[in-house]
């Protein structure tokens, strides 16, 4: 893999204003121009929108007056997208095939096994993965950190990327105080850290992995220092049967490992739906759940009545074979429920081996589309400002209004006949650039300005 674009501040002189003519320009907050044209200012402080819109529109900008100019006929502009949920730490592992007859159990002893203990190599991996996600037009995300440690989440704040970094948390039984007094202290050593950059977050694993206790625990930390938290939940069939009955192959997995005590029974197998079983940390705090794949009727008004936010990795859902355990996902219920909904990638696991290096949300956009029929400003909505928001960031970083931006993509649609931007985007839509990140220019943007 050496998808590595090369950014560069756009040099001493900043800021410089530049000007982008393409086949079109949408954001999915009502920006649409085909064709478009997007006037920015780069510099030091960030990117910024002077003008978005029709070309006639963006002439009558007083900077698109001798500004260098770029001209993109085949290629449709969106802010830069959001990943709202990934574990960049594993980017080293590679896509893997999945075996249902294999069973979940062999997949796991394999990311256990390639896990990665050494702090340079974690860092390296997680560098990998911020590499991957710019050239998949990602440019800020919601990345699981390691187990208790905090290297990848140190390196993740050292990238340009925007979003939070949630270490990841497992502790069940006798375990959650000592669990929870660890996670304390490494927030009071590193600091939660800057909204508008990289925060440092906690996320307990799941409900299988983390108890009740431990869940609480991060409730109150969350209070007391801002950290945001991120949680897996409503996975699966397997632990549903968990949480509600306290057995199956959950448990037989928990005791395999060796991390099995009859005290987890005072947590679980009281016969609630792993939503239900949550409830009372989604109304102590804001989370981010990932997944919620299994959400009966039941659960549905329960997570739209809690301010959780709900990340959804379609192309993950697919690998495992969800569909055929827990039926479709029902994120447009939760969305029409009012729930805020974002897409993610998860792993790069369980990303196709075939196809180009990167980690891009628009390929989860572009899967929901083609599964179950998705709306394309929907889908634009779920990468861009639905993702800010389950990431605490500024939804408008992500829109094509005046002021600053978080960053811009181009997305390469050919000779689309489509004359839609949004269906152009989702549909034909096949090479993707940062041309934009912060303060960072990539080298088409760089030669322009140095020309
Ligand atoms: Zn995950």
């Amino acid at each position: 893999m050496n998808p590595i674009p090369v950014f560069t501040t756009p040099g001493a002189r900043a800021p410089h204003t530049i000007r982008l003519d393409a086949r079109a320009v949408v954001d999915a907050h009502g920006v649409q121009a085909a064709p478009g044209s997007l006037l920015l200012r780069v510099g030091a402080a960030g990117c910024e929108v002077l003008a978005a819109g029709a070309p006639g529109l963006v002439d009558q900008h007083p900077g698109s007056v001798g500004a260098p100019q770029i001209d993109l006929p085949d290629s449709v502009l969106t802010p830069g997208h959001v990943n709202a949920h990934t574990h960049l730490d594993l980017t080293h592992i590679g896509p893997r095939g999945y075996d249902p007859a294999d069973g979940f159990d062999s997949w796991l002893a394999m990311i256990l096994r390639e896990r990665l203990h050494e702090e340079g190599a974690i860092r390296e991996s997680v560098r990998l993965g911020v590499a991957l996600s710019i050239a998949g037009g990602v440019v800020a995300v919601g990345d699981i950190a390691g187990v208790g440690r905090v290297e990848a989440a140190l390196e993740l704040r050292a990238s340009p990327l925007l979003g939070v970094s949630y270490v990841e948390l497992f502790g069940v039984g006798d375990r959650q105080a000592t669990v929870l007094r660890d996670a304390a202290a490494m927030l009071d050593r590193v600091g939660v850290g800057d909204a508008n950059r990289v925060r440092i977050g906690l996320s307990p694993h799941a409900p299988f992995t983390a108890g009740s206790r431990l869940y609480a625990g991060v409730c109150e930390l969350s209070a007391r220092t801002g950290a945001p938290l991120c949680t897996h939940l409503a996975e699966s069939v397997e632990e549903r049967r968990f949480i509600e009955q306290g057995d199956g192959p959950i448990r037989a997995l928990l005791e395999r490992f060796d991390v099995w005590s009859d005290a987890i029974l005072d947590d679980v197998g009281a016969g609630a739906h792993p939503v239900a079983h949550l409830e009372p940390s989604l109304r102590a705090a804001h989370w981010l759940l990932a997944h919620v794949n299994d959400c009966p009727d039941g659960a549905l008004p329960m997570l739209a009545s809690t301010a959780a936010d709900v990340v959804v990795c379609p192309r993950g859902w697919a690998y495992f074979g969800r569909g055929e355990t827990v039926g479709r996902h029902r994120w447009r219920d939760m969305l029409d429920a009012g729930v805020n909904v974002a897409l993610g990638t998860d792993s790069v696991v369980n990303l196709p081996r075939e196809g180009p290096a990167r980690i891009a949300t628009l390929d989860e956009a572009r899967c929901l589309r083609e599964r179950d029929g998705a709306d394309a400003r929907t889908l634009l909505r779920m990468i861009t400002t639905n993702g800010a928001r389950a990431l605490g960031l500024q939804p408008s970083l992500f829109m094509f209004d005046p002021g600053p931006i978080a960053g811009v993509v181009r997305v390469a649609v050919g000779d689309s006949s489509d004359s839609d931007p949004l269906a152009m985007l989702m549909d034909t839509g096949t090479e993707i650039e940062t041309l934009a990140l912060g303060s960072l220019v990539g080298e088409r943007l760089r030669g322009a300005l140095e020309g």
